[in-house]
């Protein structure tokens, strides 16, 4: 098994991966590394701050796209890069190891030695971060349209010159004057877009950015960033919001990794698009510098580095010859200006039109379309004839996975250094030995399940959340834990990161709440698994029984529900990165300081809500006492895209399990179709906290719980006096 590492979603990555996914090889293990899960494309940017396209048709959805084409997406920002042991640092997890690496991971404006620049500009890149700013800009002129704007590009190049004409269509639609916008373009060159070689497109953009206002000033230096404005060379002073798109810089953590790199620091590639000096490495699009061509940095070339990027790592691994990737000297390039025509410059030629536009939309569009409309997936062929035949694989205790990849996995993790660990894993033995202290209970929970994600480290994370949930629900203080994990065959350095990943997501939660990991077992299997067997003590008085509800009391719920009906629309390859991107961040969330606060407003009896959905759990709340409840439908909070993937037909293996709940269901037939209905058989994964509560305590309570971030809390129903034999859940909307 090999492991090659993307770092970066852009343009050549995307297209890549997509080829990737229809064309997988089997001994190659692919993660991508991006700090967003939406990456822009380039080509239709400028017409989205215009306010022609909206943000999903010009985003391409990189966790979906990872998913379709089989790998692991961890979003992370990547720090340091070391290619002596072939590691990747991102975020707070452990090093990601690889032994192919390919970067995409573009270029930001450069704002280094000039004062005040990176307090008070906005640079153009991150796209994320100036999007904000942009949507920020756009609230203030939607909110005041009678009020002057001054805003002061700098940068008089394609990107920075696009961006004016566009920028002067979106606020000038906004405020109630165009005199009421005062719109510079600040350009250190003699002429704009002075490096395509194209006097006539220079002359021609230059004449209308005039011609609607724009204020162009040539052949000046910023010197001077300030809060309010800037100051050049010449003694030019100009007062607005500083929008900065200068030359392009490479990332400052490739300087230390002794990559070979160009005068600026880009790094640079021969024409198989791998690094001289480490061909272990890809890297291309604006990050890369072609040895032999140099290119202006435009996404034109990140796209086309896509077909060979993605031709040359297969090579690498079936052990065939790379091929050559030449970039063309000479491109079209389309500037858009800002009033739904654009102009076409190629070579010394230059054109302007409505119908360059279209056609321009036209083949944005259609790039975009192929992300958004991926091909069925094929089922996965052997890469090479040489490959090696399946193994047969040993059970029983052959099973285990070996000692040198337990004792590195072990070796570097941060555990707490709990109180009551007689024999924990610092002298470990057979088994592990706690002390229970005096006058309190042993409490105890179990819970396993195979991976629902293709991230160790997060699912790590989402396991213990999950686990130890159980015993918050109990009212128990956890103490300590045994982890079972299952590592799926494959080499000893492969089974090492997983592992190294997974525990250190689990360390990351214990380590948070003080809580130790005292032992545990590892298993080979043919898919990743994780399960936890929580410790907890308690006061024998403080037990808190999920059947003491009582009549009249109002019902809570903590997080929203879908994670179920999310994860099923994902294993189809149809759930939207930014749904899943929300339901992991409920996954993460502790429910510790839910039990406390729902504890502090005297909730009598409290459950979380997993695999039997919030049907299921409430009825076994409800049993012991033979209550019943009222449940209002529309209160139900959902995670974002749930009501969606219902509405399509995605419901998890398990639902029609918890469908059994419905013989105690009471709801009329209009009530039953809707969609949220089919929520209340949905199975969770680290789902919330439902509980009892005096109905006067509700509001503080409520109140409190979104304070420390529960925000979707919310009362969901309340408990009734059962007028039937058995307990029923009365359906209403409200
Ligand atoms: C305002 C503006 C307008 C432009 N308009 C056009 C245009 O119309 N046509 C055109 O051809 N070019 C245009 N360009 C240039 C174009 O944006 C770039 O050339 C192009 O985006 C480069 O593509 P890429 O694949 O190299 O990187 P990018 O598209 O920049 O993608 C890089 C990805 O890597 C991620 N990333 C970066 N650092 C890290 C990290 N440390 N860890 C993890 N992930 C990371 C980023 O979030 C991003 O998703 C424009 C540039 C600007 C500034």
């Amino acid at each position: 098994m090999t492991d090659l590492v993307l770092v970066g979603g852009g343009h050549s990555h995307a297209i890549a991966l997509r080829m990737w996914g229809m064309n997988p090889l089997r001994n190659v293990r692919l993660t991508l590394i991006s700090d967003v899960t939406y990456t822009p494309y380039s080509g239709m940017l400028p017409g989205y701050v215009a306010g022609f396209y909206g943000y999903d048709e010009t985003h391409i959805d990189l966790r979906r796209l990872a998913y379709f084409a089989g790998a692991d997406f961890l979003r992370e920002k990547v720090f340091d890069l070391n290619l002596e042991n072939k590691i990747i640092l991102c975020g707070d997890r452990p090093p990601v190891r690889f032994d192919y690496l390919s970067l995409d991971i573009g270029s930001t404006p450069s704002v280094t030695n000039i004062p005040g620049a990176r307090q008070y500009a906005i640079p153009a890149k991150p796209v994320p971060k100036f999007l904000t700013a942009w949507q920020k800009i756009l609230d203030e002129a939607s909110e005041n349209p009678s009020q002057k704007q001054d805003i002061i590009i700098v940068g008089g190049g394609a990107g920075g010159t696009e961006l004016a004409f566009n920028i002067h269509h979106a606020l000038t639609q906004k405020l109630t004057s165009p005199n009421l916008l005062s719109l510079h373009l600040v350009h250190r060159g003699s002429a704009l877009i002075s490096g395509n070689e194209n006097p006539w497109v220079s002359q021609k953009t230059e004449k209308l950015l005039l011609q609607r206002g724009v204020k162009i000033h040539l052949n000046e230096e910023v010197t001077e960033v300030f809060k309010s404005g800037l100051q050049c060379q010449s003694g030019l002073r100009l007062t607005g919001k500083v929008i900065w798109v200068t030359q392009a810089s490479p990332a400052h953590w490739l300087e230390k990794s002794a990559i070979e790199t160009d005068a600026k620091g880009f790094v640079v590639v021969d024409e198989t698009l791998r690094s001289p000096s480490h061909p272990f490495v890809f890297a291309t699009g604006d990050i890369a510098s072609m040895r032999n061509h140099p290119r202006p940095k435009a996404g034109v070339f990140a796209v086309r580095q896509g077909k060979p990027l993605f031709q040359n790592w297969r090579r690498t691994f079936t052990g065939e010859a790379l091929i050559d990737y030449n970039p063309q000297k000479r491109y079209l390039a389309l500037i858009g200006t800002g009033d739904q025509q654009a102009i076409a410059s190629w070579w010394k030629l230059g054109w302007r039109s409505r119908w360059l536009w279209h056609w321009k939309d036209k083949i944005d569009r259609k790039f975009m379309d192929q992300f958004a409309d991926l091909p069925e997936m094929k089922p996965m062929v052997a890469a090479t004839a040489t490959e090696p035949a399946p193994k047969m694989y040993c059970a029983g205790c052959g099973a285990k996975v070996g000692k040198n990849i337990l004792a590195a996995a072990l070796s570097d993790l941060e555990t707490s250094n709990t109180e009551g660990v007689v024999v924990g894993l610092d002298q470990p033995d057979d088994a592990a030995v706690i002390q229970v202290p005096k006058d309190q209970l042993l409490v105890q929970t179990v819970d396993y399940f195979p991976s629902l994600i293709n991230d160790p480290y997060l699912l790590g994370q989402i396991v213990t959340q999950h686990c130890l949930s159980d015993l918050y629900t109990m009212g128990a203080m956890p103490h300590s834990v045994l982890v079972l994990a299952s590592i799926p065959h494959g080499e000893a350095r492969v089974q090492q990161g997983l592992l190294q990943q997974m525990l250190a997501g689990v360390t990351k939660v214990l380590r948070a709440e003080n809580i130790a990991l005292i032992g545990g077992h590892t298993n080979e299997a043919d898919k990743l698994g994780l399960g936890l067997t929580c410790n907890g003590f308690i006061q024998k008085d403080d037990i808190w029984r999920k059947g003491e509800v009582q009549a009249g009391q109002a019902l809570i719920l903590t997080k929203p529900l879908g994670t179920g009906t999310l994860f099923a629309a994902e294993m189809q390859r149809v759930a939207k990165g930014k749904w899943l991107d929300g339901a992991i961040a409920a996954m993460v969330q502790s429910n510790r300081k839910a039990a406390e606060i729902l504890r502090k407003y005297g909730a009598t009896a409290c459950t979380d809500i997993t695999g039997f959905g919030l049907a299921g759990h409430l009825l076994e709340m409800l049993q012991p006492s033979g209550l019943s409840a009222e449940l209002y439908l529309d209160q139900l909070p959902m995670l974002h895209g749930a009501v969606e993937t219902i509405k399509q037909g995605f419901t998890s293996s398990l639902a029609p399990q918890n469908h059994t709940a419905e013989q105690f269901i009471q709801a009329d037939m209009s009530l039953r179709e809707n969609p949220k209905y089919e929520l209340l058989f949905d199975p969770q994964t680290s789902g919330g906290l439902l509980a009892s509560i005096a109905p006067e305590k509700i509001t503080a309570c409520l109140a409190d719980l979104r304070q420390v971030g529960y925000d979707a809390s919310i009362e969901i129903g309340t408990i009734k006096t059962a007028q039937t034999s058995s307990p029923q859940l009365i359906i209403s909307t409200s």
